[in-house]
């Protein structure tokens, strides 16, 4: 028998299938890991077929030195997926693979949690009556049956139970424990379905893909929830994907309070203990419902009946790390080999998802009321320069401090939401205009406060903070826009007797930070919770009443396609936050853009206006949906190096437009926007195509890139960042 063998290494030259003749007697199968020699060396690899033949010289060929499991640990659907992401997202082999496992498990650094445990001998003498501690012991053990023995030999000491021990009393066993993820502890009433919750149940039934367009709180988790019970009592399995581990504090209390043990957790928050063993549990078929952040879509669940993606529109579904995909496509095929059902749910989907919906690939379920028939908060536009104008240059407007005070005199809740992370984004010189940048890469550095450092936010290397201008010598340094720390600060002076929370990357870097701060302001009545992004998804607090949006614009006038309708999501998402309980909600909109439609579509909560005007300048400027964008993007140390490389490809591509000229919407090279990152220099070629031969020209594209040039290529398919 022969194997092909994928080698666990990144290296290009080796991504390819290796044959090794695999030694008589040794049980080998599809997807185990196996030790194989490779020139001197003994490489961990993966086992992608097997066959009675071999292509190679048979007599050049070596044999599997071992296997590294007695089973397989990638199952069949996950070979078949890595063979489609290979060829659709041009991936290597090995790197795919790597997706399907927990980093842990390949390097062996975690180890499983083995526990000692004690407990009575069936028969045994008791102790002697002056071996009082001893006497004690079998006494506890008698009534509390099995124990761990840390805790009996903290409690009764070291020594009598050694003793016990050794005399045969006591036996000791090791078990392996499973380390679980925390959670919140929640009741879990089942509730009635409200009418629409009934029909959105109801119409989910056939094993296509739906896309669940509900406004914020109406009750989307719910529906969720009973499709997944009802797959359940088929016996069947359920993925559940949720955007960002922020969100899953909740969404996790409320799926173990419904389903048990039978829930698996699967984010990045988890330490590499917990991961490998909710792993396991999944992998053994002990969990059968998986919630996790993107990477959970890899997960080794059999059996699937239901794929649920949550806010189906945030861009954390793609991944910009190298290997790319995207959520959606991994989806689409795990929908399809396991013939099930997808969902697709989200207030403000996004315009390809709602766009494939209109045109009937997908099946539209609408829930246009919220859950206890509340009006949508109010969204009120505030015109900055206005405020300006009347001598108001506080980072709050005048309604906004008004509905403030309101808020907390009334002992209620209000969230405060800002764009971006730290104090301000950049120092900048005021007589010269001199802005720090970071050595290493193209950007300007972040200025942050609470260590009064600058950072790069790229890299992570920090700098001091500017006292004196580099350049001309001034002092007149100024702080550029605000940031959470800045709110936070004047919130503190205009209240210092309310507990004001932060929620950023910073204050939410520690283990289970979001849960932490999210529970604290729980309970804080009255409270403030200052936050960016992380604020604006999925959390469902009752008193929340006014959410105040201090810089909308900031997401607007960025150099990409989709930032008008990631400023729409955003808005809606934050309003989403506001009286979703007994009172309605009111949302303060701060801007130096009111007229902006964006804005008009947003306070009527009109998604399908929206759309429509979307998806009509799409179309008239031939974007995605109506095309392809696709980005070869080259990085290295030396600019000569990538501006040459790039420049070979791009005349390569330039021939391929020749064949192709109707097809080719655009074709362009240049330095990318971020001409340097982490010390390397970045050069890409942009184009868009259009749809009717996409699939071709993409592959002549791809093999456009020489495999042997210096620099590090990517290959991008309609990206979501284009910095
Ligand atoms: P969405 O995800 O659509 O924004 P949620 O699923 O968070 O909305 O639900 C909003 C609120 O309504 C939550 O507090 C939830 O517990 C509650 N809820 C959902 N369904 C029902 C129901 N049938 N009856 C009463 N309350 C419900
Ligand atoms: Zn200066
Ligand atoms: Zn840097």
């Amino acid at each position: 028998m022969f194997a092909k063998v994928i080698i666990d290494q990144d290296a290009k030259a080796l991504d390819r299938e290796f044959e090794y003749i695999v030694p008589q007697g040794m049980a080998v199968s599809e997807g185990m890991r196996v030790l194989v020699p490779f020139g001197a060396r003994l490489l961990q690899g993966f086992v992608v077929e097997l066959s009675q033949s071999c292509e190679f010289d048979q007599s050049k060929l070596k044999e599997i030195d071992r296997t590294v499991e007695d089973f397989a640990v990638i199952k069949p659907e996950m070979l078949a997926l890595m063979r489609h992401m290979a060829d659709k997202l041009h991936l290597k082999l090995a790197s795919c693979l790597r997706l399907f496992l927990p980093a842990e498990m390949r390097t062996d650094k975690v180890r499983e949690l083995v526990v000692r445990f004690v407990s009575l001998a069936q028969d045994f003498e008791m102790p002697s009556a002056r071996a009082k501690k001893q006497l004690e012991i079998v006494e506890f053990l008698k009534e509390n049956g099995k124990q761990k023995f840390a805790d009996v030999s903290n409690q009764f000491g070291y020594a009598p139970l050694s003793a016990l021990v050794k005399n045969g009393v006591v036996i000791v066993e090791n078990e392996q424990i499973l380390r679980a993820p925390e959670f919140d502890k929640l009741q879990q009433e089942h509730r009635k379905l409200t009418d629409l919750q009934t029909r959105a149940v109801e119409t989910i039934c056939e094993n296509k893909t739906y896309l669940l367009h509900g406004v914020t709180g109406s009750g989307k988790t719910e529906v969720y929830m009973c499709l997944i019970e009802r797959q359940l009592e088929r016996g069947k399995s359920a993925l559940m994907l949720v955007p960002e581990i922020s969100l899953t504090p909740q969404v996790l209390a409320n799926f173990k309070a419904r389903f048990g043990d039978q829930v698996a957790l699967i984010h990045s928050g988890l330490s590499a203990g917990e991961r490998f063993d909710e792993w396991k549990r999944i992998f053994f078929g002990q969990a059968k419902v998986v919630v996790g952040a993107r990477s959970a879509i890899f997960s080794p669940i059999e059996n699937l009946g239901i794929i649920i993606i949550d806010e189906e529109h945030e861009q954390s579904y793609v991944s910009e790390n190298n290997p790319r995909y995207d959520t959606h496509d991994i989806a689409q095929f795990r929908r399809a080999y396991n013939d099930c059902t997808l969902v697709l749910g989200s207030a403000t989907p996004s315009i390809d998802s709602y766009a494939k919906a209109i045109d009937g690939e997908f099946q539209l379920v609408e829930m246009p009321v919220r859950v206890n028939g509340m009006e949508m908060p109010k969204i009120q536009i505030i015109d900055m320069m206005m405020e300006l104008r009347h001598g108001n240059n506080n980072i709050f407007s005048m309604p906004l401090m008004f509905e403030l005070k309101d808020i907390v005199e009334r002992k209620k809740q209000a969230m405060i939401f800002i764009n971006r992370r730290g104090f301000s984004s950049f120092q900048r010189c005021r007589q010269c205009g001199y802005v720090a940048k970071c050595s290493d890469c193209d950007v300007a550095l972040v200025y942050h406060r609470f260590e009064n450092k600058l950072k790069c936010h790229y890299c992570g290397k920090r700098y001091h903070a500017l006292d004196v201008c580099p350049s001309c010598g001034s002092t007149d340094i100024k702080q550029g826009a605000i940031g959470t720390e800045r709110v936070v600060e004047e919130l503190r002076k205009m209240f210092p007797d309310v507990p004001i929370l932060r929620m950023d990357n910073d204050t939410t870097s520690v283990k289970n930070g979001h849960r932490k701060i999210l529970n604290e302001f729980r309970a804080c009545k009255p409270g403030i919770l200052v936050g960016t992004q992380m604020i604006a998804k999925g959390h469902d607090f009752e008193d929340v009443l006014l959410v105040g949006i201090v810089d909308a614009d900031q997401s607007l006038y960025q150099a990409d396609f989709r930032s008008i309708g990631r400023t729409f999501q955003l808005i809606t998402q934050v309003a989403g936050r506001a009286g979703r309980s007994a009172t309605q909600g009111k949302v303060i909109l701060q801007t130096y853009s009111p007229n902006h439609y964006v804005y008009r579509f947003a306070t009527n909560y009109d998604y399908k206006g929206f759309f429509k005007k979307e998806i009509n300048l799409r179309k008239v400027t031939k974007f995605p949906p109506y095309a392809r964008i696709v980005r070869v993007l080259f990085s290295h140390e030396n600019e000569k190096v990538v501006a040459e490389e790039c420049k070979e490809c791009f005349e390569k591509i330039k021939e391929i437009k020749e064949d192709a000229p109707d097809e080719f919407v655009y074709l362009d090279v240049m330095k990318a926007p971020l001409n340097k990152i982490k010390n390397k220099f970045r050069y890409q070629i942009m184009m868009r195509f259009a749809l009717s031969r996409a699939d071709e020209l993409e592959k002549q594209v791809f093999d456009c890139i020489n495999p042997k040039c210096k620099s590090s290529v990517f290959f991008e398919i309609n990206p979501n960042n284009l910095s």
